[in-house]
């Protein structure tokens, strides 16, 4: 499970991931291109070039492959619009992809690495109180922008499908609640959200805003230090000395609070996994968008897929766990693959 401060730790600074970003915007422009829809005449491959360090040369290929298309444009090939149109009653399982373009890095890398440090552990959070203190505090900081975070095309591209009566139920590994602020309806939180807080003595639970007001009641040096630092903010917490920060306490019961998100070592609700499977049985297809798959709780959703004989399609930047069981793989951002769905 992703936890804020692995968010945190990722958002900033990330050089690489800004190139391979640059990468991909390229790469859809050539696909693009390609496909004989890329305008021709326009700033696109001049941008690109800023856009890419040394790219220069990449530009000009862009160039001509343009070029080229404008005279021989292929027809339209579009096998996930054909998947989808094939299929009547789509379950759809999403993951970190599809909110990476919401400014919510996702964790792990294209062969399904994790990028950072894991996230935290359910047993240490439990156990130990310096874990909730640093959890919590490098939360104080990253709550503001993560709650903050607005759905992308792919969100409303999803929603799309829904509307139009071809997703059947959309299950989600993400915890952001982004999929409900596009409008989607029918979803289920695999693992959680984060906009909540529950409470591990009483089950109470209270909007995650409460208890930021709350922590920062509690902690206000540490909103000082992050005013002070914000775009690195995170990075200089990890070398912070946490004790001096304090976690409230459930004021019902005294006990711990927790996001109400399941962490690593933690399981999902049997309740929420059996919904689930009743409605991919029900499924003709299913269509998994933006997740390596490498955590089982998401990938025992492909499996059951898999025993049922139904087609399964995935969009994913590189590796997922269930590849050798796909029909269809699409390698590209979520947001270009789905955009014809807008
Ligand atoms: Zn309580």
């Amino acid at each position: 499970m992703l936890d804020e401060a692995s968010l945190l730790t990722e958002r900033n600074g990330n050089l690489a991931a800004v190139a391979s970003e640059a990468q991909r915007t390229l790469r859809d422009a050539l696909a693009a291109a390609e496909n004989g829809s890329a305008t021709v005449g326009g700033g696109g491959p001049i941008s690109l070039s800023a856009a890419l360090p040394g790219g220069r040369d990449l530009a000009n290929f862009a160039t001509r492959t343009t070029s080229c298309a404008m005279t021989n444009a292929p027809p339209p090939n579009h096998p996930l619009r054909d998947f989808v149109d094939r299929h009547e009653k789509l379950f759809v399982l999403t993951g970190a992809g599809c909110s990476t373009n919401s400014g919510i890095p996702d964790y792990r890398d294209s062969n399904g690495n994790w990028k950072r440090t894991q996230p935290v552990n359910f047993q240490a959070f439990m156990s130990e109180a310096h874990t909730r203190q640093r959890y919590w505090a490098r939360s104080l900081i990253g709550w503001r922008r993560f709650g903050q975070a607005r759905p992308n095309d792919a969100h409303h591209a999803l929603a799309k499908l829904e509307a139009n009566g071809r997703c059947g139920m959309l299950l989600t590994q993400n915890v952001d609640r982004l999929h409900q602020s596009a409008g989607h309806r029918q979803v289920i939180d695999l693992h959680g959200r984060l906009d909540l807080v529950r409470c591990m003595g009483c089950g109470g639970k209270m909007p995650r805003d409460e208890f930021q007001q709350a922590l920062g009641r509690a902690n206000a040096e540490w909103l000082t230090l992050d005013a002070a630092d914000a775009p690195d903010g995170d990075a200089d917490l990890e070398h912070e000395d946490f004790s001096s920060f304090q976690v409230p306490a459930c004021e019902a019961c005294g006990g711990i609070l927790k996001p109400d998100v399941v962490f690593f070592g933690e399981n999902v609700p049997r309740d929420i996994v059996a919904t689930a499977q009743d409605h991919l049985a029900q499924a003709d297809a299913m269509l998994v968008v933006g997740s390596s798959l490498m955590v089982y709780s998401g990938f025992r959703f492909v499996q059951a897929a898999a025993q049922r004989n139904i087609p399964i399609a995935a969009v994913n930047l590189g590796r997922t766990r269930a590849d050798d069981l796909l029909t269809l793989k699409v390698e590209e951002r979520c947001e270009a693959a789905l955009a014809f769905l807008l």
